[in-house]
């Protein structure tokens, strides 16, 4: 049953009907005035689902690229960044910014649990030369379904009165309460296969002026990413060049529906979702990898040893054609992740309940 197959895994996530209809045309000229009435929209939207008056820049690219604009537009090479890692993506972030040459200093957790903001606020408290110019971190990760203190250690960086925080929003946004502007996040990264509801292709970056500021100033080169033309091309509801056309069809689609839904509802759905899987998953006997208070709204990890959890995602995938998320690095074989971010429901989450548990009898037997 080809057609039938259920994609649970935290993106790429499925696609509403409405939005994969909206994508099936013939692009458009991208500097006609059509396409300029929707790129208006769309930012329009985009700055609803941010709650934030900033400038939010979409690059044709996935979410690592947005990460990678979040970086070289603010900073300088020896620059000073602390990094939060206590998963797959947390560890990006700290290559990304060895790659480009910042003078890292990584801080970590064990994958399964939160980053300390303790551990930030000493740091950030030390440093009264202010040498730290970003505090750069993972809100939902991804790898492990921890969902980061991003408040707490947000407000140790706000103290701290000169760092950036820069934020990996990818599946938080949309999902979570990400309220950029109340908070003052200055660089928020996400991309558009995850809560947007879209396909993959578009990243976006969300700017404040703080940031701006340190991008006049910022040394690391940027040419594509340099997000100084995304913003001057979207003053004139244009773009620096030529974008994802028909991602862009899919997301303004997408961004409607979600203003139907309305915020609250979503984070609403989105944290019903994670108890009836999180419920579900202890009922069935088999432990939760991340803790009840840090959990993602996004994505549930779950570990299944003395059974290897390939076998059991094996056995789904082959027997229901539902797909699940395997660990990653270390925890391959230990973990399945369960995705229940964007276009998702209670009946799909009770499904995927139903099939463990035959699936762990059969496999148990
Ligand atoms: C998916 C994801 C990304 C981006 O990955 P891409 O493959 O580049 O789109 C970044 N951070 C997190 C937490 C993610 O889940």
């Amino acid at each position: 049953m080809g057609e039938k197959q259920m994609l649970m895994i935290p993106g790429p996530t499925p696609v509403p009907e409405k939005v994969l209809l909206a994508m099936a045309k013939h692009p458009i000229g991208h500097r006609s005035a059509d396409f300029s009435n929707i790129i208006a929209q769309v930012n329009k939207g985009l700055k609803w689902l941010h709650q934030t008056n900033n400038e939010i820049l979409t690059l044709a690219s996935s979410g690592t690229g947005a990460m990678e604009a979040g970086i070289i537009n603010f900073l300088s090479p020896g620059d000073k960044v602390l990094v939060g890692d206590n998963g797959k993506f947390g560890e990006r972030w700290g290559k990304l910014c060895q790659a480009f040459g910042l003078d890292t200093e990584i801080i970590k957790a064990e994958w399964g649990q939160p980053l300390d903001p303790e551990v930030f606020r000493e740091k950030l408290t030390a440093d009264t030369n202010k040498k730290i110019k970003a505090v750069i971190i993972t809100h939902s990760e991804t790898s492990t379904g921890v969902l980061n203190p991003l408040e707490a250690i947000n407000k140790a960086v706000k103290d701290h009165g000169e760092a950036l925080i820069i934020v990996d929003a990818v599946t938080s946004l949309g999902a979570t309460n990400v309220p950029v502007d109340q908070w003052g996040l200055d660089v928020v990264a996400s991309g558009s296969q995850k809560g947007y509801m879209i396909p993959p292709g578009l990243g976006f970056v969300a700017v404040s002026e703080k940031a701006w500021k340190a991008y006049e100033t910022a040394k690391l080169p940027r040419f594509y990413f340099d997000l100084g033309k995304y913003k001057k091309a979207n003053a004139k509801d244009s773009t620096p060049f030529t974008p994802a056309i028909n991602l862009y069809f899919a997301l303004n689609t997408a961004l409607e529906l979600m203003q139907e839904e309305g915020l609250e509802n979503i984070f609403a759905r989105h944290q019903r979702l994670t108890k009836v899987t999180r419920e579900g998953i202890k009922a069935l006997g088999l432990k939760l990898y991340a803790p009840d208070q840090y959990a993602s709204n996004a994505i549930t990890a779950v570990a299944t040893s003395p059974l290897n959890a390939e076998d059991l995602r094996g056995y789904i995938r082959k027997t229901y054609d539902i797909v699940l998320a395997g660990g990653q690095d270390h925890l391959k074989g230990q973990i399945f992740r369960i995705g229940h971010l964007g276009f998702s429901c209670e009946r799909e989450m009770l499904t995927v309940l139903a099939v463990l548990k035959e699936s762990l009898a059969t496999l148990q037997a």
